[in-house]
């Protein structure tokens, strides 16, 4: 074929729209390598300064870089060169697969000695992290906000505009200060897994930044559309930070201290696909609402403390998730990593007292284990066994003739390895 026709070709294949970013990746690559701790920048070598320049580009230029296309593909894809996934959220458990993918072959090629290819899947993994938190990647299923202008109609100057571009683009440099990148888990498959929940974290952060960029495009105000895509290209690189220098740990084989268990109530279920809870997974009692983290709504207005009854008496929880009748939560887990779960399970001890729940753990379908409580009896701790489960459901069902007065929580519901 001939060279203009190829062109062509690949010009008409390259789904444009979906670039995130752009020059903003550089920056936010190189303000996540310069945290890293100086064994690891040395491990690096001249990888250090070609993962900013140029690797964490490679998932966006697949047709011309056909040299490094191989870096931002998987082999169980055969034939797809460029990995949608790479750039927009799909479903957890899709990107998690492919998280969990490029982490494990940058850390077997560090270990095999190959920092050119690690360097390269790790420029991949840092394109991803930062495609899923720019502020133009935000809105679900519309990436150049032909949803977000109906409610957010556009100023004369920007009315035949395509949205995407200028909400991401900009020339800014990213200093991420004394930030201390952490580390996300002593194994592949946890550290994926973590890192997804803090991607979750920078899609977020990234959504509260839309609005105030739009509104500052259309009032032609430069500094306010950069002073916003900062914040969200501060976070990324943070959570890029975060992968890049648990991607060497692993390698290395050096691993910090970690504490052991892992609380799971601030992470979002695959009910929440999107991150936010669809009106299909509302519960109608004991109030008319979704799950919250943290408080139990009194009347489905107002916010107070959970609270147990346990048998050294009444406990106020930090942690927890407070729910309705009915509708499940399903958590991902990662493989191999943790052999139990354990939770707090009980009735807030004045708004439930007329209450009975069954309170229900299920393991990749199965039942874990169940235990139905009065709102006046004392909370109960649950603990099951989930090695080998790769999808952990708390479902809670009423069992009372008042289910208005169901109001349950799992306080502290944590993973054990
Ligand atoms: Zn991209």
């Amino acid at each position: 074929m001939t060279h203009r026709l190829a062109l062509l070709l690949i010009a008409l294949m390259v789904p444009r729209l979906l670039f995130g970013w752009g020059q903003p990746h550089h920056a936010i690559t190189r303000a996540a390598l310069e945290t890293l701790p100086g064994w690891q920048k040395e491990w690096l070598g001249t990888e250090l300064k070609a993962l900013g320049d140029v690797h964490c580009m490679i998932p966006d230029q697949v047709y011309s870089d056909k040299a490094n296309a191989k870096y931002a593909a998987m082999d169980s894809r055969p034939g797809e060169v460029y990995l949608q996934v790479l750039h927009l959220p799909t479903v957890q458990t899709e990107y998690l697969e492919v998280m969990t993918y490029f982490m494990e072959r940058a850390v077997t090629a560090l270990r095999e000695g190959r920092s050119g290819d690690a360097a390269r899947f790790m420029g991949t993994m840092c394109h991803q992290i930062e495609d899923y938190g720019s502020p133009s990647h935000t809105m679900p299923g519309d990436n150049q906000f032909t949803l977000l202008q109906q409610f957010l109609p556009p100023s004369d100057g920007m009315k035949d505009k395509l949205m995407h571009g200028p909400i991401e683009n900009g020339d800014f440099m990213v200093s991420l200060g004394g930030y201390q990148p952490r580390l996300l888990g002593t194994s592949v498959n946890e550290a994926a897994w973590r890192l997804m929940h803090r991607v979750h974290e920078g899609i977020l952060n990234a959504r509260s930044t839309t609005i105030p960029i739009m509104q500052a495009l259309y009032a032609d105000d430069a500094a306010t559309v950069t002073k916003h895509q900062l914040r969200a290209a501060v976070v990324d690189a943070q959570i890029a930070a975060d992968a890049l220098y648990t991607i060497l740990c692993l390698g290395a084989q050096k691993l910090p201290e970690m504490p052991a268990p892992v609380a799971i109530d601030t992470f979002w279920p695959l009910e929440a696909e999107k991150l936010h809870y669809p009106q299909t997974q509302f519960f109608s009692s004991p109030y008319w609402g979704h799950p919250r983290i943290g408080s139990i709504l009194a009347g489905g207005t107002k916010a107070v403390s959970l609270k147990l009854k346990l048998e050294s008496g009444e406990k106020e929880f930090a942690h927890g998730i407070s729910a309705g009748m009915g509708k499940p939560l399903t958590f991902v887990l990662p493989q191999g990593v943790f052999r139990r779960f354990t939770v707090r399970a009980g009735l807030h001890p004045e708004l439930g007292a007329k209450g009975r729940v069954e309170f229900t753990i299920h393991g990749d379908g199965k039942p874990l284990t169940s235990l139905t409580l009065n709102g006046t009896d004392a909370a109960q701790k649950l603990e099951c066994e989930v090695s080998g489960v790769s999808q952990l459901q708390l479902l809670l069902t009423s069992r009372s003739l008042d289910s208005k007065s169901n109001y349950a929580i799992w306080a502290e519901p944590e993973l054990l390895k």
